[in-house]
C-alpha cells in the first residue's frame, strides 16, 4: 500500500512504480472472490514502517477492507544471511536478530533435495539462492538424486547441526525453523510423503510425536516473536 499522501512509500520499499497497478489488481481480485462467494482465502501482507493502526486507515485500503480477507503486518525483515543491513530499510523498519538454534538441525534439510538451475543439488531452498554454500551436496548430472539425498555428506551435515556446529550459512541465518513441522499432524503428513519418495530420510528421532506444550520455531521467530501478526477481516 502506499502512503497516505501518494504511492512514495511503496516505490521505497519495493523500488519499483507499480503501485497503482497492484492496487488495482488486488482490489479486482478481492471483489471477484467476495462476488464468487469467496471461495479463496485471501491474505494482505503490508510491508511499510507506518504502524499497524495507519497502515490500516490507509485511504487505498478503505475500498479494500468491506471485502473478505485476512491482514499480515511485516514488522521486521530477514537479513537474507547478512545480504541486507539497516540501512538499507526504511527508518521505522527493523532487521531480525539472529535466530536461536535448537540442538536440531533446521527443517530444510528434511524437506527433500533442492535442484538449482544448473543441476546442483543443496539442502537450503530457502537461503542459499544462489547455491553458494556448503549446503550443496552433488550435482544430479555426476549422481542420482536418492543417492545424493541418503550420502553421508547429507547425513554428516545435520549431525554438525546437532552438535552445534553450524554452516557458516545457517550461523548467519535469521530463519532457522526447527523439525516440529514433521512432529505436529500436518507436518507428519508431508513427511511421510517425502519419505515416500526418498526412503528414510528423515531421523527416528524427529518421528516421536508433538508433546504437550511443544512449540515449533518457525522462520523468523527467535524469541521476538514471528515477525508477524494479523487479524481477520470479514
Ligand atoms: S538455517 Fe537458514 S540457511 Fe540454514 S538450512 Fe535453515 S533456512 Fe537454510
Amino acid at each position: 500500500m502506499g502512503s497516505p499522501d501518494g504511492y512514495d512509500l511503496y516505490e521505497k520499499v519495493y523500488r519499483n512504480k507499480n503501485y497503482p497497478k497492484v492496487r488495482d489488481n488486488v482490489y479486482a481480485l478481492l471483489r471477484a472472490n467476495s462476488e464468487m462467494g469467496n471461495p479463496v482465502r485471501i491474505r494482505l501482507a503490508f510491508r511499510s514502517n507506518l504502524t499497524m493502526k495507519q497502515t490500516l486507515e490507509l485511504p487505498d485500503y478503505q475500498r479494500m477492507k468491506g471485502f473478505p480477507h485476512e491482514v499480515l503486518f511485516n514488522t521486521d525483515y530477514d537479513t537474507w544471511t547478512g545480504e541486507i543491513r539497516q540501512q538499507d530499510l526504511l527508518e521505522g523498519m527493523h532487521l531480525r536478530p539472529l535466530s536461536k538454534f535448537d540442538k536440531e538441525p533446521c527443517f530444510w534439510l528434511y524437506d527433500g533435495p533442492i535442484i538449482f538451475a544448473d543441476g546442483r543439488v543443496g539442502l537450503c531452498g530457502c537461503r542459499d539462492y544462489n547455491a553458494a554454500s556448503e549446503l550443496v551436496v552433488g550435482h544430479i548430472m555426476e549422481e542420482s538424486l536418492i543417492n545424493i539425498w541418503q550420502s553421508e555428506r547429507v547425513r554428516k551435515l545435520r549431525e554438525k547441526f546437532r552438535q552445534g556446529n553450524l554452516p557458516d550459512i545457517c550461523s548467519k541465518c535469521t530463519s532457522y525453523a526447527n523439525l516440529y513441522l514433521y512432529r505436529c499432524r500436518r507436518g507428519s503428513e508431508r513427511r511421510e510423503l517425502i519419505n515416500l519418495v526418498y526412503p528414510d530420510s528423515t531421523h527416528q528421532s524427529e518421528r516421536r510425536p508433538v508433546e504437550r506444550g511443544e512449540r515449533g520455531q518457525k522462520h523468523g521467530e527467535n524469541g521476538y516473536g514471528s515477525g508477524v501478526s494479523h487479524e481477520t477481516h470479514r
